[in-house]
């Protein structure tokens, strides 16, 4: 089979279930890295962490080694290192990383193994009901047909309205895709994939030495997370609907979001008066965070460029249709958009804080007035009733 820089498919895909065994073979475990002759081993994990953090999504196929053995297993020891880090942030932008290296890959094979190796990952890691299915649509040239249930998981996430089910060739259950198509819907997969790869590290010990060495420099080297604390937020999120409220808490969490739930977001903030530097630092913890772009889209949005129109927030029907609405609307007493709640919100907030200066003038009022009758009967009598004024 043709080869990437000279490198074996376990060792370009080290994620399959051959590349498993195929280390398993060589009957490598964590503490043989204590031996220095895996010291270039080490050094490829840490590579492949450190490119994570400073390219993410925009990862090169050049950082790849050419020795097979130091590709195939710098892999599972960088999942170890990240488990052993304990970071979530981390972890989504190494799989990130991970799932576009491996996009890049694909795209790069030989037209004529492509097909073969995409449909052995899609099937032997994913289990995906998928099948060659070369035929020319409407101009269209597909590849693939998928189930549907395969299809909706992936494009669901999309929000272009080409991945939307009625802008596709449907036959019996199944749906035609582009060879171009299923790499990108595998990209996802591949992602979530690397994740519970990590999470099924479970707890390490002590790690041997050169590896600890390693994760110290990378510690080093991460870029520290930004702490937004919610409840510091201007207009508080309080007034904000509970689908909004979702959102922000994911994208503080450093967890990736749909397109859609990112422009409704912003949109949000930008109607709300949120400035557009104060929208993009919800957006700094993403594992594909990219200030100049993420800027780009907040302002577009904003409507500081392009059209100059300031985009608004969708209604409550359209957040549904896209999964976004919490307990479908069951907290939101009926109202019709995201932006209307937060209206109703500041409302009522501004009612309330009326209603406590209300009282608290005639408490004060009344206050006064048991202090100044505290004169002729003593302390404690003056003390019991003011106590006795503030409830
Ligand atoms: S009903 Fe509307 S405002 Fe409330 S959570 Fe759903 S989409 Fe958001």
């Amino acid at each position: 089979m043709a080869s990437i820089k000279g490198l074996s498919i376990t060792a370009r895909y080290p994620f399959l279930p051959e590349a498993r065994r195929r280390l398993a073979e060589y009957g490598i475990t964590l503490e043989s890295f204590n031996d220095p002759a895996y010291l270039k081993v080490v050094e490829r994990a840490k590579r492949r962490i450190l490119e994570a953090i400073e390219r993410g999504d925009e990862i090169e196929l050049s950082g790849l080694s050419d020795d097979d053995f130091i590709e195939l297993a710098s892999f599972p020891l960088s999942i170890a290192m990240i488990a052993a880090m304990g970071d979530k942030r981390l972890a989504r932008r190494f799989a990130l990383a991970t799932a576009s290296l491996t996009i890049k890959l694909l795209e790069s094979e030989d037209p004529e193994w492509r097909d073969e190796i995409v449909l052995k990952i899609a099937r032997d890691v994913f289990s995906m009901d998928v099948r060659q299915d070369a035929r020319v649509i409407g101009g269209v040239s597909y590849g693939y047909s998928l189930g549907l249930r395969d299809y909706l998981r992936g494009a669901l996430a999309f929000n272009r309205p080409e991945w939307k089910l009625v802008n596709r060739v449907v036959e019996r259950g199944r749906v035609l895709v582009t060879s171009h198509e299923l790499i990108r819907l595998l990209k996802d997969r591949v992602m979530e994939h690397v994740l519970s790869l990590i999470e099924r590290v479970g707890k390490i010990g002590a790690l041997p030495g050169p590896v600890e060495e390693a994760i110290k420099e990378i510690r080093g080297k991460m870029p520290a997370a930004v702490e937004l604390e919610l409840d510091a937020v201007k207009t508080g999120p309080e007034t904000w609907p509970p689908c909004m409220r979702a959102i922000a808490d994911k994208l503080m969490a450093g967890e990736n979001i749909s397109h859609f739930a990112n422009f409704s977001f912003a949109a949000f903030l930008s109607n709300i008066g949120f400035e557009p530097h104060e929208i993009i630092r919800f957006y700094a913890n993403r594992p594909d965070f990219n200030e100049r772009i993420a800027r780009y889209q907040v302002e577009h949005i904003a409507g500081l460029r392009g059209s100059r129109t300031r985009y608004t927030a969708p209604s409550c029907s359209t957040m549904k249709t896209n999964g976004l609405c919490v307990k479908d609307g069951a907290l939101c007493g009926g109202v019709r958009s995201p932006l209307a709640y937060y209206r109703r919100a500041i409302r009522r907030m501004k009612k309330l804080d009326k209603d406590k200066d209300e009282v608290g003038e005639e408490r004060g009022e009344a206050g006064g007035e048991a202090i100044r009758g505290s004169g002729a009967d003593g302390d404690n009598a003056g003390h019991q009733q003011v106590s006795d004024n503030l409830g």
